[in-house]
């Protein structure tokens, strides 16, 4: 019987054997991508005797056609009853009263984590020569930052008038004519971001924690997000892990929390990329991060994400690319990052066997060079396949 997922006293999710998870299709490549995902998540759960109840709800393009409304309240009321969705990509409308439809359910969920893991699969094609050495998990935090949306645009009266107040109180240089963005950071935003890396660090068996950040330059913001990083460790964790400056770099068999500064993160990503584990960054760090660790071991099109709450148990798991609008209907996009975004919803409720199911069964199709369009033009021998059929070699794999 279709049930919801609860959340109980203790903060743990309640996963019935047939849970009902909404989903958004998607724009553009959704029609594609989604169905094709659906028919592996489908497949995969039933190995299990599990099965789950899918639950429309609409949001872009689909939801404007319908309702008039880029994101309806029925669509947010359910993401909020039943905790866990997973959506396909969604336009972003242009000159519409949203900013971005993906920016506005994290924060009416407060989805506070976004969650990028960042691994390879053997046979997919990568720019850099040991894809295979890169597996990370990035946390990036989601809700404040230069994102925060605190804005004003050059020459209005509120740059105006901001700028006058920020000469005369205090005493800052700043040219006229001047756009102005806020940057916040604040310590409880901080240490929940962080608070969840070091605690999946932990579950995962994980071996560090990278702080990353730009506090040599941003001293009161991305120091102070390092600062409270280590700061968290070792007020509520120093069972299980350790700062680098507390254990000269042996931590034992706690979990290591280090910190590098962002722009030689990127350097090393690509030079040591063993080196690094678990990351834990603030909103625009992590934003470019996470598409550039994405390239290393082979694109957009199989990149999965998560958005979270883990004190409300809110969770909306999604595609990490766009609408590709151009292939839309095709058949034709590879349906992997949709894929791979159910994976790490499955291993997010505790379906761990579906999740690993998935994974080597996708394993193989990509092994028997079996892709789309995307992987074959940069592969020799593949054998290029529609969407779907990817999808469904998939299955037969499983
Ligand atoms: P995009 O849709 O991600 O497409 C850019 C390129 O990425 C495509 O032309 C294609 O490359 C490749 N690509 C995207 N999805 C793929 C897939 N499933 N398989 C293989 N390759 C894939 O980015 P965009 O054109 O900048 O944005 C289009 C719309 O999507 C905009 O409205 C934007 O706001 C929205 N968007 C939504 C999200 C989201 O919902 N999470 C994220 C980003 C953008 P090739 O041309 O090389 O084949």
């Amino acid at each position: 019987m279709p049930e919801k997922i609860t959340m109980s006293a203790e903060g743990r999710l309640v996963v019935p054997d047939e849970p009902i998870i909404p989903f958004i299709e998607g724009d553009g490549t959704g029609v594609d991508i989604w169905p094709a995902a659906k028919l592996v998540f489908d497949a995969a759960a039933a190995k299990h005797n599990k099965r789950v109840a899918w639950k429309e709800v609409l949001a872009g393009e689909k939801a404007y056609k319908e309702t008039g409304n880029w994101l309806p309240e029925e669509t947010v009321d359910a993401f909020k009853e039943y905790l866990i969705g997973i959506k396909g990509p969604l336009t972003t409308p242009v000159g519409g009263g949203i900013r971005s439809l993906n920016v506005a359910l994290r924060q009416l969920l407060d989805l506070y984590v976004c969650l990028r893991p960042v691994r390879w699969f053997k046979g997919v094609p990568s720019p850099v020569r040991h894809p295979e050495l890169v597996d990370m998990v990035i946390f990036r935090e989601n809700t404040e930052d230069v994102y925060a949306g605190l804005e004003v645009q050059s020459g209005t009266p509120e740059a105006v008038r901001l700028i006058e107040y920020l000469r005369d109180q205090m005493g800052w240089k700043i040219k006229d004519g001047s756009g102005i963005g806020i940057k916040p950071i604040s310590e409880e935003g901080s240490k929940r971001l962080i608070r969840a890396a070091i605690k999946y660090a932990v579950s995962h068996g994980r071996k560090s924690v990278t702080l990353v950040h730009k506090g040599n330059i941003q001293k009161f913001t991305e120091g102070a997000f390092r600062n409270w990083g280590y700061e968290l460790t070792r007020e509520e964790f120093s069972d299980v892990a350790v700062g680098w400056d507390d254990c000269g770099g042996e931590p034992g068999d706690r979990v290591l929390v280090k910190d590098a500064i962002a722009d030689i993160t990127f350097q090393q990503v690509l030079t040591r990329p063993a080196e690094f584990d678990v990351v834990a960054t603030t909103n625009l760090n992590g934003d470019y991060l996470s598409d550039a660790l994405a390239a290393q071991v082979g694109g957009i099109g199989i990149a999965p994400g998560g958005n979270i709450n883990y004190v409300t148990g809110h969770g909306v798991f999604e595609a990490t690319h766009g609408t590709a609008p151009k292939y839309a209907g095709q058949d034709k996009v590879n349906p992997g990052s949709v894929i791979l975004s159910g994976v790490l919803m499955f291993e997010h409720l505790g379906w761990e066997e579906v999740a690993a199911d998935i994974v080597r069964a996708l394993e193989a199709t990509i092994a028997e060079k079996i892709v789309t369009y995307d992987f074959a033009r940069l592969m020799e021998g593949a054998k290029e396949v529609k969407c779907s059929e990817f999808a469904q070699a998939i299955v037969d794999r499983l």
